[in-house]
């Protein structure tokens, strides 16, 4: 596919802070730095190229490690893209973020911005002062995939090492490489290099102005639980008695569920609890009724979705008041 490039595209940079705004005292430290100190101006100052691909509209957002990333933000950084993106004179938006909780903000974006619109996503591995940063080229190439028209309608995409994924497919895999997005099974949507970018594939399940979601209502308590040997009910108990409206299970293998742990979940699905099935494998899907009876405990198989996005996806159908265990099966089944 060639590359249809928006001269002048006009792109605001939304900074959140991460490791691509750290900072470490010595250059050759890529690990006990800080994240989130560097502002978004030093950042773009750090990548002149940026100029010849489009005029740069910058905002800080936020300032923070995405370790600490909060729901209220999410929502945030959504209305502000959804105002800027209503903008004539704004092409596309490019977020700057933490590799820890990118994938969760990604598809919360992914899902409730209601825009053709391109929104990129990107991040880095190593702090803004290492030799080798890798944050500035990520930067430059995320600006870039804004910028095309081949990026519109795509979703919320996420452009890291020189690959463009998608908010829904990709995963953080590694604690320390450069490389550290896959998205499991299906694969990067494309690639960006020197300017150049094409796409493979397109997402398949709706997003966007497809997806009934917005951030209009509070998001409801959703938790995680993991399943694993030995494992007691005493978490389970403790969110249903502090009110949770949901819960995921990060179960093992193809999503099945520690005995002691599905007796809790059944006494949960009772109380009016939602309940999602999930792996904490990493790659794979979830069968409906594959490991564990979703007919008889009431719960929900996340497919595809990992724990961490199954939640969000969970959040956002509870906030959308889809409640019935069947409904909210379907709303997995979709998107
Ligand atoms: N803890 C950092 C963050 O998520 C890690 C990174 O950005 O790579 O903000």
């Amino acid at each position: 596919m060639e590359p249809i490039k928006t001269l002048n595209a006009r792109i605001a940079v939304l900074a959140t802070g991460g490791t691509i705004a750290g900072q470490a005292g010595d250059a050759s430290k890529t690990a006990g730095y800080k994240a989130g100190v560097v502002g978004v101006d030093k950042l773009l100052e750090a990548v002149p190229a940026l100029s010849q691909v489009a005029q740069i509209h910058a905002e800080q957002i936020a300032s923070i490690d995405s370790k600490d990333m909060s729901t209220a933000l999410w929502i945030a950084l959504s209305q502000r893209i959804n105002a800027l993106l209503a903008q004539d004179d704004i092409d596309g938006i490019v977020v700057t973020h933490g590799t820890d909780t990118l994938e969760e903000t990604a598809y919360f974006l992914h899902l409730t911005v209601k825009s053709d619109k391109p929104v990129v996503l990107t991040a880095a591995m190593r702090p803004s002062t290492a030799l080798s940063a890798d944050g500035p080229l990520n930067l430059l190439n995320a600006v870039t995939v804004a910028a095309q028209k081949c990026a519109w309608k795509q979703g919320v995409l996420v452009a890291f090492n020189n690959q463009i994924h998608s908010a829904r497919d990709v995963t953080k895999t590694s604690t320390y490489a450069v490389d550290a997005f896959r998205s499991p099974e299906v694969g990067a949507l494309g690639w960006v290099q020197d300017g150049r970018v094409e796409f493979q594939r397109a997402a398949v399940r709706p997003h966007t102005t497809q997806a009934p979601f917005d951030t209009q209502a509070a998001l409801p308590a959703v938790e995680i639980v993991a399943s694993y040997a030995g494992a007691s009910r005493a978490a389970i108990d403790a969110f249903v008695g502090g009110g949770v409206k949901g819960i995921v299970i990060a179960g093992t293998g193809n999503g099945s569920v520690h005995a002691t742990l599905q007796q809790a979940l059944a006494d949960a699905t009772k109380q009016g609890v939602a309940v999602v099935r999930s792996s904490r494998v990493g790659s794979g899907h979830v069968m409906r009724n594959g490991a564990a009876s979703d007919d008889a405990l009431g719960s929900v198989s996340a497919g595809t979705l990992n724990p961490y996005k199954a939640r969000v996806l969970l959040m956002l159908a509870l906030a959308a008041n889809i409640t019935k265990p069947a409904a909210i099966q379907q709303t997995f089944d979709t998107f």
